[in-house]
């Protein structure tokens, strides 16, 4: 699989001699090998930080809806998701590495992301998000500064990320039992994205015991965001626009 790498111009002998090759066009650093080779590049993979997620195959958008706590109307919110991913994980001198599945019994998992920076976000997906949603960056009292948000469908005010990703109570969650659970799983609306590279995202990923329930009850369908007729597939390229 093809990655992208964030190499300083300073190191990229060394890159090159671990075998990155260099896109002329976008001016980047890419791998192009079996994942259980990433960690040999953990050193741009991990950088300053101990944790990468790298996405493969698909990233989704979760959508659902919730009572404006303002206006008392009800509102559409959206997440974004994960589903199978390379988890590059420890010291960047001494990296672990780990395939997570897809398909986990009881069945495939879905675990739901955001990104408070909408830097965060490929900058075609977030040009869908913004289209389709209300979504923005807007300034969060609770949290005191500005983040990524959702925002009410009928009055525009701010609907804060913590109780959307955090909370079990949130229509997003998966964290929650019995026939709530089920209750819950069956108004969701997912969109996949099929994505031709694999895709390191620095998102806050929550997991639950209960994330097989996602593909289980929510109602999918697949989101095409390549142009190119011959591929559903988007790249990194044109995800990124470059
Ligand atoms: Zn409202």
């Amino acid at each position: 699989m093809k990655l992208y790498l964030n190499v300083p111009y300073s190191e990229k002998e060394e890159a090159k001699s671990l075998g990155a090759k260099w896109n002329a066009r976008v001016k980047k650093w890419y791998i192009n090998t079996d994942p259980k080779e990433y960690t040999k590049f953990s050193k741009w993979i991990l950088g300053d930080t101990d944790d990468a997620v790298i996405a493969t195959e698909y990233i989704f958008i979760v959508e659902s809806q919730q009572k404006c706590w303002k206006c008392g109307q009800s509102t559409r919110v959206v997440g974004l998701g994960i589903g199978e991913f390379v988890h590059i994980y420890g010291d960047a001198d001494d990296p672990h590495f780990e395939i997570v599945e897809d398909y986990v019994e009881p069945g495939e998992e879905l675990h739901l992301a955001w990104a408070d920076n909408e830097n965060d976000i490929p900058p075609k997906l977030l040009k869908y998000l913004k289209d389709t949603y209300s979504v923005k960056t807007g300034y969060s009292k609770t949290i005191g500064r500005k983040c990524f948000a959702n925002h009410c469908d009928c009055c525009g005010v701010l609907q804060g990320n913590w109780f959307l990703f955090n909370e079990p109570d949130s229509p997003l969650s998966s964290c929650v039992g019995g026939d709530e659970l089920i209750e819950r799983m069956c108004k969701l609306k997912i969109k996949g994205i099929p994505i031709k590279d694999d895709l390191q995202l620095d998102w806050n990923v929550g997991f639950c015991s209960n994330d097989y329930a996602y593909f289980k009850y929510g109602q999918f369908e697949e989101l095409v965001l390549s142009t190119d007729p011959n591929d559903e597939y988007i790249s990194y390229e044109e995800l990124y626009c470059l």
